[in-house]
């Protein structure tokens, strides 16, 4: 996530936290020392409220913190990449890196986050208990019963069954394991999950309109955001589920046109770019081998006087930063290592010759084929 903050490592992982972490921190805050302290612990001097309203935000960021880690580790464990851990205004997020290796993998990971805040809120609960049993309940004990129901809120929360929510992971692993399909199984948690991103929005507005303008206005933040995540996890499994056994020479452009690493900035630019019909080109040295790829973003940091003495070679994007794959390999395998810096293209070797070339339209293609094959039951 952009805008963040490192914070240091826990277990291994990088944590860091957004700004907007702060804004969690201080309506949480403001919540506790402006009405559930004073009505739960009455008699006591502002700034103790306030002292204690903030502790008691801190220790539910740590808890939300806990509940991420949860996930990492489980996922860790199952052999899943974990990128790190990011706190922000609506909790944390535990960045993975790949899927999960199987249904039994992908519920552990999902599962394990909600039985960290039922942990926590176990254990918080018997603090309370505790301070109370020793006569102590108090500010502290009213902290201690807060942070025990909102961390069980949280988890109830976090198990609905609507993805990207722990529910609808956990709706997905077992759909995924009934049918065999994960991509399916990952449609019907999306589409729960923009049910449930509606049904926010519609409950905070009414609340926003019936006087509690600050829960309405979360609330449908929170909605808005888990419609958002959902409708770009159903793109991706759609794609993942059109592109299934489609491999990448089913899809390339094979006319690919070469330009010799020796031609200038200055006169690519009006020949090809101009008035050719592709944004980009493979570049070839003067023994024809492949030495990389040019595209626009490659001469936007070429200035105009500098173009006639700048060779097309010079600028482009090296073979060895760029995708490579074969006519034979699966196309969904090849789309995480295209990169930006390419323009989003990968060039085909067949025994070392290049034979074909992907580009973002090659892909946009062969997903709308495979809706339309879906759509027509083949
Ligand atoms: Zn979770």
């Amino acid at each position: 996530m952009r805008d963040s903050l490192r914070l240091g490592r826990v277990a291994g992982f990088p944590v860091a936290a957004n700004w907007s972490v702060l804004v969690i921190v201080l309506l949480l805050a403001w919540g506790l020392a402006g009405g559930v302290l004073p009505e739960t612990s009455p008699g006591h001097a502002t700034a103790i409220y306030w002292l204690a309203g903030i502790a008691g935000a801190l220790l539910l960021v740590c808890s939300l913190l806990a509940h991420e880690l949860a996930h990492a580790i489980v996922a860790r464990r199952a052999g899943v990449r974990v990128e790190g851990l990011t706190l922000w205004i609506f909790g944390g997020v535990a960045t993975l890196r790949d899927e999960a290796p199987n249904p039994k993998a992908d519920f552990r990971i999902a599962v394990a986050g909600p039985a960290t805040s039922v942990g926590l809120a176990f254990a918080f609960g018997l603090a309370w208990r505790g301070l109370g049993a020793l006569g102590q309940e108090g500010l502290l004990g009213a902290v201690a019963a807060w942070l025990a129901s909102i961390n069980l809120l949280l988890a109830v929360f976090n198990l609905l069954p609507a993805a990207p929510l722990d529910g609808g992971r956990i709706l997905r692993a077992y759909l995924w394991r009934r049918h065999g399909d994960r991509d399916r199984a990952s449609e019907t948690a999306t589409n729960a999950g923009q049910v449930l991103g509606y049904c926010l929005i519609a409950l905070g507005v009414v609340a926003f309109l019936v006087g509690d303008p600050v829960g309405g206005l979360w609330t449908v933040l929170i909605g808005w955001f888990i419609l958002a995540v959902a409708r770009a996890e159903q793109v991706d499994s759609a794609t993942h589920r059109y592109l299934h056994g489609v491999t990448v020479g089913d899809v390339m452009s094979r006319d690919v046109q070469t330009i010799d690493s020796e031609l200038s900035v200055e006169e690519f630019v009006p020949r090809y770019l101009l008035h050719g019909r592709h944004s980009a080109y493979p570049v070839v040295g003067p023994r024809g081998e492949v030495e990389g790829l040019v595209t626009l973003g490659c001469l936007r940091g070429v200035p105009p006087a500098q173009r006639p003495a700048t060779r097309v070679g010079d600028v482009a994007v090296a073979l060895s930063a760029l995708a490579t794959c074969g006519p034979d390999d699966s196309l969904v395998d090849l789309l995480p290592r295209v990169t930006r810096e390419s323009g989003q293209r990968a060039l085909v070797f067949d025994q070392g010759q290049l034979v074909g070339i992907v580009t973002p339209a090659d892909v946009t293609r062969a997903v709308e084929a495979g809706s339309l094959r879906a759509q027509v039951g083949g």
